[in-house]
């Protein structure tokens, strides 16, 4: 009788353990979900940091991958400029080369 009981016991626990993993696998997908959107952000923000070096590449990076020129930044206030000749931020003209 009390074997049965045991069994019973384990049996319980099994369900238990399975709506817990459940549970668990849910909360990874979510995360991986997460992760994603994450990556996907990114990947736009990176484009949005995009610019084209005066000799053709386009980058992300600090600097140019064609020719490891520095991207090209306000020199009073440090903001990135890309492409035009005055800084979007204060207005400081950009040395043209
Ligand atoms: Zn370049
Ligand atoms: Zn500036």
């Amino acid at each position: 009788m009390k074997d049965i009981l045991n069994k019973a016991n384990r049996l319980m626990n099994t369900a238990n353990n399975t709506v817990w993993n459940a549970r668990r696998t849910k909360e990874n997908v979510d995360s991986l979900n997460r992760a994603n959107q994450n990556a996907k952000q990114r990947k736009e923000s990176e484009k949005a940091l995009e610019w084209k070096c005066s000799c053709g590449n386009k980058n992300t990076s600090k600097f140019c991958a064609g020719c490891g020129k520095a991207k090209p930044a306000c020199p009073k206030c440090g903001a990135a400029v890309t492409g035009s000749k005055f800084c979007p931020d204060c207005g400081t003209a950009m040395d043209s080369e």
